[in-house]
């Protein structure tokens, strides 16, 4: 790749480069033990025509999603309290009902959807990934297993169907063909109908040194400025946006069609960007040396605690533990095992490095000195489930922003 994904100007500067790593998500089977896995090089660029963070590799997205995917939304509580009161809102404001439509773009296994559902307001799920796209459709929440095209937009528009509010939550982070799927959602939605968009911010990407959020499945980092321009590209006007505090800091955009007056916090926001140097290569020039340091700080620690006879275990075999793991080359020489709620990881290992993955219940029958907790956007609820094991002396290590034992 060395033209932009969204604008397609040759201005791509790289400034991270985190080697070959596996991809993320694809935890192995004990038959996957046998054979090489693929890896692919993850070089972090930023475009200087629009701003937009990117990697340069592109994976084929049907490597990526259609195999046997295993990410259930529902097993994250914070994830599901979070998505009820956006639903909550999103229906109160919109003053949606009975013949309003709610389209999820990748909707996984309706963790989001059945709130709108249970209120009686009709929805479209649509999501490439067969495992969760069948637990939906299990559940009532009716779910198309494919990818949400400008081609998918145009055939659902000619069947009539026009969405009220069209969601999309981590998932244009994903999308190769960036300019089709934006273009299909304003396709997508009525006319005074509202796009509400949820992304990772680069900005706490770059402050909080997340580098673990960095993955071949996350094409693209957004800023307000890289997302403003996306959407006009479009006919889309960002009119409103939000800073979250979930998944270590996101974004969520509210966009609607035509030219509209945007909201004070998008002016605001865009005048805070140009302010601080985010559409310039100086403001992500220190990350190379502060993700370095992390790896480095992150190796000590460990390997002092193993010298002093400690055993160490990991929690949440999630996509950025396999990238954390890796990049900091933290394998069986470090971690006894990796704990996971998800059912579908367990008896799985984690790319790349190939810990096994257990049920958190192995935390209190085999009680390591520490656990590294690699979901740290989760460490709150993981450290609230773990009350036992830290009663009886466990401790955990926060990796991100930096190491810390708590
Ligand atoms: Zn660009």
């Amino acid at each position: 790749m060395n033209t932009c994904r969204s604008c397609g100007a040759g201005d791509l500067t790289v400034f991270l480069s985190l080697g070959k790593l596996p991809l993320a998500d694809g935890l192995l089977k004990p038959q996957d033990l046998a054979d090489t896995e693929p890896r692919y090089p993850l070089d972090v660029a930023l475009c200087g025509a629009c701003s937009l963070v990117q990697i340069l590799h592109t994976v084929p997205a049907e490597e990526l999603f259609c195999r046997d995917y295993p990410y259930f939304s529902s097993y994250s509580d914070t994830l599901l309290t979070h998505s009820r009161k956006n639903v909550e809102h999103l229906i109160a404001s919109r003053g949606l009902g009975s013949q309003s439509l709610v389209v999820e773009l990748a909707s996984n296994d309706g963790y989001l959807l059945q709130y709108f559902v249970a209120a009686g307001v009709p929805v479209l799920g649509i999501d490439p990934a067969e495992g969760p796209a069948r637990v939906a459709t299990d559940r009532g929440i009716p779910t198309l297993c494919t990818f949400f095209t400008r081609e998918l937009a145009a055939q659902l528009r000619s069947e009539g169907k026009q969405a009220d509010v069209i969601i999309g939550n981590n998932v244009l982070a994903h999308v190769p063909d960036l300019n089709g799927f934006v273009a299909g959602i304003a396709t997508l939605l009525k006319e005074d109908g509202v796009v509400v968009i949820e992304a990772p911010y680069v900005r706490d990407l770059i402050d909080h040194n997340e580098f673990d959020t960095i993955y071949h499945e996350h094409l693209c980092y957004y800023s307000v400025t890289s997302a403003n321009a996306l959407f006009r590209r479009h006919g889309l006007t960002l009119v409103d946006v939000e800073r979250l505090s979930i998944h270590g800091g996101s974004l969520r955009l509210y966009a609607q069609r035509g030219v509209r007056e945007p909201s004070a916090t998008v002016r605001a926001m865009l005048a805070a960007e140009a302010d601080s140097g985010m559409t310039r290569l100086d403001y992500y020039r220190g990350f190379a040396a502060r993700v370095d340091g992390v790896k480095r700080q992150l190796g000590d620690l460990t390997r002092s605690l193993r010298a002093q006879g400690k055993r160490l275990a990991g929690y949440g075999a999630a996509a950025k533990g396999t990238i954390l793991l890796n990049y900091v080359g933290m394998g069986a020489d470090v971690l006894d095992f990796v704990v996971d709620r998800n059912v579908h990881k367990q008896g799985r290992f984690v790319p790349g490095v190939r810990l096994p993955i257990r049920s958190p219940e192995a935390l209190l029958s085999e009680m390591p000195d520490y656990v590294l907790i690699l979901p740290w956007n989760f460490k709150d609820e993981i450290l609230a489930q773990q009350h036992t094991y830290r009663e009886r002396g466990g401790q955990f290590i926060v990796p991100i922003p930096e190491p810390v034992v708590v």
